[in-house]
């Protein structure tokens, strides 16, 4: 038996992905066993209210019993299979029916993944595809934000509006990104959110007729930026652009991979936001991340065109050895039932008014916290130097890193995005959990200015 401690031998096996490694080296890797609700307790019993959700995805908590029955049941019946060669689990036709059930489209299909960095590849794929067939090889652009997040395939990366991506070369050619909509930031001195908008949407008919619609494949945008640290759309954003994309024939895809299932309020971020994508990317809350699974949901125009495009090569080369998962899709059947069915998705209507509410009264007690935003239940303070002219934090200082570490002393985990702390719990948090996650973000900040 190694006599190492249990973060020793992460560290030494380990190879980490998106973790600052400074604060590995100081203060070890937490080394988790199980759950409890909204909480999550390591190899030692020590315990942390988990206001990140996992990644964004445990809207149900860590233990929910009727999700893993469902998997056992699913496990129990029929472990494994795929979603083509003419094959597919009945749990897999289901699920892709209660999802066109339950999107935004009167009709429409599904094609699974694993993940949602492969949900927006193949979303990508879809749309080369789609416009070679037609006739319009050219159309191969993809229109993305700075600040988004899609993935990290070399696709979903390229789309990812992130300086990090440089390290890798990315983005490939021909991913453009538009300025993030986060009027707070981007806004000039002087202008109106409404000025803002009128400047974004300047921009992009711009981009479209310097770059040729017809070299444009589509427009993929998340409801609320997540990763890039919750950044709600400027007020009017989606309204503003998608009608322009529309007239130059460009497809609408929204990435719903956070916003999707309740996070925002409604059951998709479009609809928080008011406008109809021609498809939906979703993965993490479709199986209250019980179960790696991405899905494409397509609308009717999309499908139809889809199809006939297929119709003369007679088959869409495309596909992951797990696509419809019936493990996964028994899971995403009951996670969908959970949240909107049992009062999940009701508690964040109910109690994002509260969020907000405490998450501001926070605001105001410290002066170095110069902006929050968000919606439902995803939230975020930035962090500032000075509040008045916004001036940010040197970089080298890592504050929101300095900020999590402290709230992670004191029990709560949040998660640091840039020069933001951002607070995502699970849907199922109490008033009691929510009064614990303001006490400890409250005195980490107390600590750290
Ligand atoms: N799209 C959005 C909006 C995301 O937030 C994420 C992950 O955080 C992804 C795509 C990528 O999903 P995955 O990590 O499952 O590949």
């Amino acid at each position: 038996m190694d006599e190492k401690s249990w973060s020793a031998r992460a560290e030494t096996v380990s190879m980490f992905g998106f973790t600052d490694l400074p604060s590995i080296e100081s203060r070890g890797t937490i080394v988790l066993t199980h759950g409890e609700g909204p909480y999550v307790i390591d190899t030692q019993g020590r315990r942390w209210l988990d206001a990140n959700s996992g990644l964004w995805n445990m809207v149900a908590g860590f233990d929910h019993k009727g999700l893993t029955e469902a998997a056992k049941a699913q496990y129990d019946r029929f472990p494994g299979y795929h979603a083509f060669f003419g094959r597919m689990s009945d749990q897999t036709v289901m699920l892709s029916e209660k999802l066109v059930e339950v999107s935004p489209f009167p009709r429409g299909k599904v094609f699974y993944t694993n993940s949602g960095s492969e949900a927006n590849d193949t979303m990508v794929k879809m749309l080369w595809f789609l416009h070679r067939a037609e006739g319009n090889p050219n159309r191969r652009k993809i229109l993305t934000r700075w600040n988004a997040y899609h993935g990290v395939t070399a696709v979903s990366a390229s789309m990812t509006g992130k300086p990090y991506n440089e390290v890798f070369g990315l983005p490939l050619p021909g991913f453009i990104h538009l300025t993030c909509p986060h009027f707070w930031r981007e806004g000039k001195p002087g202008e109106s959110e409404s000025e803002f908008v009128a400047r974004l949407a300047a921009e992009l008919e711009e981009v479209i007729a310097r770059e040729g619609a017809d070299t444009i494949a589509g427009f993929f945008a998340e409801p609320v930026q997540g990763a890039g640290g919750v950044i709600p759309p400027a007020q009017g954003y989606f309204q503003a652009l998608v009608p322009i994309l529309r007239k130059h024939g460009i497809p609408v895809i929204s990435d719903e991979v956070i916003c999707g299932f309740g996070r925002t309020g409604s059951t998709w971020g479009c609809e928080t936001y008011g406008f109809t994508p021609d498809a939906i990317i979703s993965s993490k809350n479709l199986t209250a991340g019980f179960f790696p699974m991405g899905a494409v949901i397509l609308g009717p125009e999309l499908s139809d065109r889809l199809d006939a495009a297929i119709a003369p090569i007679e088959e869409f080369p495309h596909g992951f050895t797990a696509s419809g998962h019936p493990v996964g899709c028994a899971i995403a059947l009951k996670a969908i039932d959970v949240v909107m069915n049992e009062g999940l998705a009701q508690n964040v209507i109910d109690k994002a008014p509260r969020m907000e509410a405490g998450l501001r009264d926070i605001m105001q007690r410290h002066e170095n916290i110069g902006e929050l935003r968000g919606v439902g239940f995803m939230w975020a303070l930035e962090a500032v130097k000075d509040a008045e002219t916004r001036q940010p934090f040197p970089p080298h200082l890592s504050v929101s890193e300095r900020i999590a570490n402290t709230c992670t002393d004191l029990g709560l985990i949040c998660r640091p995005l840039g020069q933001s702390i951002v607070l995502c719990p699970p849907f199922i948090l109490t008033d009691a959990q929510m009064d614990e996650m303001f006490q400890k973000l409250d005195r980490a900040l107390e600590q750290v200015f």
